[in-house]
């Protein structure tokens, strides 16, 4: 029997089931049948390179193969290009021959496989939403059967590591893609193996002179790099055999080309300084083992302060495990330490994958649910309250629009970090890390520099500018108008950072905030007692740590100063003008609206002595031959007049709303274009303008504008707003006008 087996299977598949020895007879007869079937529906086909066509399937195979993955993902990986590129071949076929298991792994792979591929467009932004769609599939994929993200993985690498086959654009966008989506992907599900072999075939197309250059200086100092090594390994080795701990492995890290590169990007170090950084892995049966043998590295060799991590005690997120610590030895070398355990070593290596290797048939274990779980904690972040345990529930969100409403942007490693779409370079910076958010005070995007409220799209590289020294959060970000931050993590991470910093700081931010607004408002000199007690405080402390926690934001200081403010002068002209109805009046505007019951062919005009706004109670007065002169309802003069027979219903019409026109000056360093930003500006919160007028003194400009607002809060946005603006000094309410 066996040798029967034997002389029907192919070489090629022999190597398959010598990488995987684990499957049963009946398991081997189902990949075998797969590779007949896919050999003979590709029959005749051939690849860029000229061989034939399945040779891809196996390859893909292999690798799986070599990741110990099971019997139904072999037989998919052989097939997964039928359906798609061999015509009359459909799904329903294969999962007739191969049954629903492996017909959907197929299904899941050949729609992974129509993805939109460039991310160049991406990049400018136009097809955004189509790369979004792109790892909507992936994760959603993931979501239903990982094995489907494992084989295109698997595919994906076949792909790159023939590419060289492939016209020379499409090299290009292949390899950015892969570096881009599939590299960071690996890295995700844990799979190192994969990981770096993507990212140097990427490098070797996207930057083939340094690619080149960096090889050749691996080769001509490796003997060199060895010989050290070598002593390294030996002493390392004596020191703990000295403690009786059995099987312990040491072993030389492998350099690989990209990650040299990156190191000597970021660190802006040349090569020779990233080479002489050497690296060891020791392997020991058991946890306990690994800190016995983390005491003796660090007692033959000086430890390097800060560059101890316990990845052990607390694993990395895609449940990456070891010891990390950096030592100088007697010559003055770097040396890299990492220490685990045989299974975090596989788990280091493989990820998910590593799942299926050690485990007897299935891979649905405790610790695979776990990891699987994690992967799922991705997507459910964005859906929000949704009952993970509930996997239907789970899948119908994903189907739902909640997944269209993100965008996924790339960290400058080519991490893919998914947020709620209008969020910010500081809503990303806070995703990153809490202190990356607090010291956030800038933005690269895709190299470009931008403002902080910028708006991310689908496929940004986004890098943050960090101020070096300890800062913490503006309390503008906390301002919903500014439009700063957009995801409730940032916004509560900022709060508690003003919590934090305790109530003296708070005060004094608050105090500066409200400085600030009234300086803008034209009433610096306001007392600031009365503001406090606007709000309902006796202590004026205590109203500027409720400013400095964000509880008060600047546009409702300006609301409230200004409707006091607006009573005062009403209560003020009411005291001077009493008890005359007849006092001075304006005339109306078309724009105030007003109707009179029964009569339309009145002169109306407003009582100057209660200005009233849209929106206050009003009554009509008849005037002696001037006709009809309007007051507010608790005007003084009306409710001490004599005459109530001359009073008449008015109601506000329902006319255009009256514009409420705020005097303003800008000061700003003259530039061109300035009178334009300010007009946009205005025009996006539809603000008219009704005065302009500009002086110019020394380069230093002062734009006297008026603007009609609709209500109050406008008023603080805007000045906001302009200030925000290159150049511009300041921007403030004018007052005695
Ligand atoms: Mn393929």
């Amino acid at each position: 029997m066996v040798s029967q087996l034997a002389e029907e299977v192919p070489t090629d598949l022999e190597m398959i089931f010598k990488s995987q020895p684990r499957l049963s007879p009946e398991e081997r007869a189902l990949v075998l049948r797969a590779y007949k079937y896919a050999a003979e529906a590709h029959e005749g086909a051939r690849r860029d390179g000229g061989e034939p066509y399945i040779t891809h399937p196996v390859a893909v195979a292999q690798i799986l193969a070599d990741l110990r993955l099971d019997a139904p993902t072999l037989a998919a990986a052989l097939l997964h290009d039928v359906v798609e590129d061999v015509e009359g071949i459909k799904i329903e076929d294969i999962e007739q021959h191969f049954g629903a298991e492996v017909a959907q792994l197929v299904d899941g792979v050949t729609k992974l496989g129509k993805l939109p591929t460039s991310t160049d467009a991406m990049r400018n932004g136009k097809a955004g939403d189509r790369e979004a769609e792109t790892l909507r599939k992936i994760f959603l994929s993931m979501n239903n059967d990982i094995r489907v993200v494992l084989i295109k993985l698997a595919d994906r690498l076949h792909n790159m590591r023939t590419l060289g086959y492939v016209a020379p654009e499409k090299q290009i966008k292949k390899a950015r893609e892969t570096l881009d989506i599939f590299a960071p992907l690996a890295n995700r599900l844990g799979i190192w193996q994969i990981k770096w072999e993507l990212e140097d075939l990427s490098f070797r197309y996207l930057n083939p002179e340094k690619y080149r250059e960096i090889a050749s200086q691996l080769a001509t100092r490796r003997a060199e790099r060895e010989k050290y090594l070598e002593t390294v390994k030996a002493r390392l080795i004596k020191e703990i055999s000295a403690l009786g701990i059995p099987n312990v492995q040491v072993s030389a890290r492998p350099k690989h080309i990209y990650s040299i590169y990156r190191k000597m990007e970021r660190k802006r170090i040349p090569f020779d300084q990233v080479y002489d950084i050497h690296a060891l892995r020791v392997i020991v049966p058991e946890k306990v083992q690994c800190y016995q043998v983390l005491g003796v590295v660090h007692s033959i060799w000086r430890p390097i302060p800060g560059e101890f991590d316990d990845y052990i005690a607390a694993p990395k997120n895609n449940f990456y495990q070891s010891l990390h610590t950096a030592v100088v030895d007697d010559q003055g070398k770097t040396i890299e330490v990492q220490i685990r355990t045989p299974e975090m070593h596989q788990h280091a290596e493989y990820g998910i994958a590593a799942h299926w290797r050690y485990k007897e048939g299935t891979a649905h274990d405790k610790a695979f649910e776990e990891h699987l779980r994690y992967l799922r904690h991705l997507i459910e972040s964005a859906a929000e309250g949704v009952n993970a345990a509930d996997a239907q529930e789970f899948v119908s969100v994903m189907r739902s629009d909640v997944f269209q409403n993100r965008v996924y942007v790339f960290t400058p490693k080519g991490d893919v970090i998914d947020l709620p779409s209008g969020a910010t370079p500081i809503d990303f910076a806070y995703h990153i890390h809490t202190d990356i958010g607090h010291r956030c005070r800038g933005a690269r995007v895709n190299g470009v520099q931008v403002s902080l409220d910028y708006r991310l799209k689908s496929g940004d590289r986004v890098e943050i500018i960090t101020s070096s020294k300890r800062a913490g959060p503006s309390l503008d970000w906390l301002n919903p108008s500014l439009g700063y931050v957009q995801t409730s993590r940032a916004r509560n991470k900022i709060k508690a950072w003003f919590k934090r910093v305790g109530r003296e700081n708070n005060i004094a931010l608050g105090r500066n905030v409200v400085d600030r607004e009234l300086a803008r408002l034209g009433l610096a000199s306001k007392p600031r007692e009365e503001v406090a007690a606007l709000f309902g405080f006796a202590k004026v402390d205590d109203f500027f740590a409720a400013v400095g926690y964000g509880d008060i934001s600047a546009p409702n200081i300006a609301t409230k100063v200004l409707e006091a403010d607006r009573k005062a002068q009403r209560e003020a002209a009411a005291e001077t003008l009493a008890p005359n109805t007849e006092a001075p009046q304006r005339p109306v505007n078309a724009s105030d609206g007003i109707d009179i019951m029964g009569d339309t062919g009145m002169l109306i005009t407003l009582g100057r002595c209660c200005n009233p706004v849209r929106g206050d109670p009003i009554v009509g007065y008849i005037t002696r031959g001037k006709g009809v002169t309007v007051h507010r309802a608790d005007c003084p003069n009306v409710i001490n007049s004599s005459e109530p027979e001359r009073f008449i219903n008015v109601t506000w019409g329902s006319a255009v709303e009256r514009a409420y026109p705020v005097p303003i000056v800008i000061t700003a360093y003259d530039r061109e274009g300035l009178l334009r930003d300010i007009g946009a500006v205005t025009a996006n919160e539809n603000i008219n303008i009704s005065e302009l007028r500009v002086q110019t003194r020394n380069s230093v400009a002062s734009i006297f504008l008026t603007i009609e607002l609709e209500n109050l809060e406008q008023l603080s946005r805007v000045l906001a707003k302009i200030e925000m603006l290159p150049n511009v000094i300041e921007a403030r309410r004018r007052v005695n006008v």
